[in-house]
């Protein structure tokens, strides 16, 4: 087992997935839908254990789990479709599709504050609904809200747990459906009925994200970039220095091209204290190795979860060190900025609280926690003027210009999700 391999281990790709995923595709919908079974009925991973890490607040992290699409010469759609090698009707070879990866985002605010603010990062979203329940429940709208402010398109509905309702019940929930996504970004998505549980109608859902969810061309000539999600030390205590592999880093392409060789940058990099002052230092590093949920590889694209393997000192990579720092080719990379300007919109209610909070304008002086891609990070207003805003923030990011944020204001007892900006 390489070293990237081993690093990557927590990603439990059961099921034999031979691709780098060409798509990320989000969860979305009220707690307890079915969206974790859901992804486990496709990839064969509970992603789910993700949430108790999250719980104890050490670091956000995102499930993924990849799942390999084939295609059923001999059947008609949907049947055709399945995640098999063999089909499972006729027991014929299957032709293979593609790989996607799915990111999974337990009912938690914080976590889908994350996933929406790396909507660059999503190429669509099952949204999940309960057939056994009134639609829309109180994430439910949340989350379509959300993901409408920050641009998601492609959506397919899952009406799951069609396995406790009858039928006449089944399509009054399809009406709710219809009605509670009238005039919004969901309005024409094709809505599926399945039993994730039960593995009901899966082909059906298959089909519809092959439809909804093409693979965007990608064009390989932008800048590359890389968010980090996990970094590593990979060697064993006690490897003398001679034989120490360097630091690994994890995350997602965000777009371009990484390849083996490369020499990159990472930024903000690693902070270091000097004449009282703190001040963060950009890493240069080469690239020594590159794993992918289809192994190693010999270049990495967007879809799913990547690794880097460098010739950093695995000191600087060890227990996460390097998570929310942004990768790119040397000298590509926008500065590192203190100071954020943002052009701000804000939402009509606050997300997540039960009373739906309105938001008040952003002012001078106060708190707000910012995410960027896998970044998170607190600051103050140091300037606001109707619509455009400067926090000064306690830890730098490196953000591309144009790039949004996802803005957060203390309310009560915890910090809920406001709107978003957009870096100037
Ligand atoms: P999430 O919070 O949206 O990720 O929901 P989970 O995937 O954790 O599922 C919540 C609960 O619903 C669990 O107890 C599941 O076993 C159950 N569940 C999920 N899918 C189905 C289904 O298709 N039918 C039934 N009857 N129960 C389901
Ligand atoms: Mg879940």
């Amino acid at each position: 087992m390489t070293a990237t391999k081993a690093a990557l281990q927590h990603r439990e790709d059961k099921a034999g997935t031979s691709l780098q995923p060409e798509v990320n595709i989000g969860t979305l919908g009220h707690v307890d839908n079915g969206k974790s079974t859901i992804v486990q009925a496709l990839t064969g991973v509970w992603t789910a254990r993700h949430s108790e890490e999250l719980r104890r607040g050490i670091t956000i992290r995102i499930g993924y789990a990849d799942a390999t699409f084939y295609e059923c010469q001999q059947e008609k759609p949907p049947s055709s479709f399945s995640t098999s090698k063999v089909c499972p009707h006729d027991q014929t070879p299957t032709k293979l599709l593609r790989s996607v990866s799915f990111v999974d985002c337990p009912g938690h605010h914080s976590l889908m504050v994350t996933m929406l603010s790396g909507a660059a990062l999503m190429d669509g979203a099952l949204f999940v609904i309960s057939a056994n329940v009134k639609t829309p429940q109180a994430q439910d709208r949340e989350h379509l809200l959300a993901a409408e402010r920050v641009g998601l398109k492609n959506v397919v509905i899952v009406q799951n747990k069609i396995d406790v309702v009858d039928r006449e019940r089944a399509l009054a929930n399809r009406k709710e459906i219809e009605e509670f996504t009238k005039n919004t970004v969901a309005e024409s998505a094709p809505i599926i009925p399945v039993s994730a549980q039960r593995g009901l109608n899966m082909d059906a859902l298959i089909e519809a994200i092959q439809e909804e969810m093409p693979t965007p061309k990608r064009d390989q000539s932008v800048a590359a970039r890389l968010s980090i999600l996990r970094s590593f030390d990979v060697n064993k205590p006690g490897t003398e220095s001679d034989d120490l592999t360097g630091g690994v880093v994890g995350g997602s392409v965000l777009q371009g091209l990484f390849k083996k060789g490369d020499e990159i940058e990472i930024k903000p990099g690693i902070r270091v204290e000097s004449s009282g002052k703190t001040r963060y230092e950009t890493l240069v590093a080469g690239i020594t190795s590159l794993q992918t949920g289809g192994g190693d590889a010999r270049q990495i694209h967007p879809g799913g979860l990547v690794a880097i393997g460098t010739n950093l000192d695995p000191s600087v990579t060890k227990s996460d060190g390097l998570v929310g720092n942004v990768v790119g080719k040397t000298g590509s990379l926008p500065p590192t900025l203190e100071r954020v300007p943002l052009d701000v919109k804000l939402f009509e209610k606050a997300v997540g609280t039960e009373l739906l909070v309105p938001v008040q304008k952003v002012k001078m002086n106060e708190p707000l926690v910012l995410n960027a891609g896998t970044a998170v990070t607190s600051g103050i207003v140091s300037s606001a003027r109707e619509d455009i805003v400067e926090v000064t923030l306690k830890k730098p990011i490196c953000v591309d210009p144009g790039s949004k944020v996802a803005l957060s204001r203390r309310i009560g007892e915890s910090w809920r999700l406001i709107g978003f900006g957009t870096i100037r």
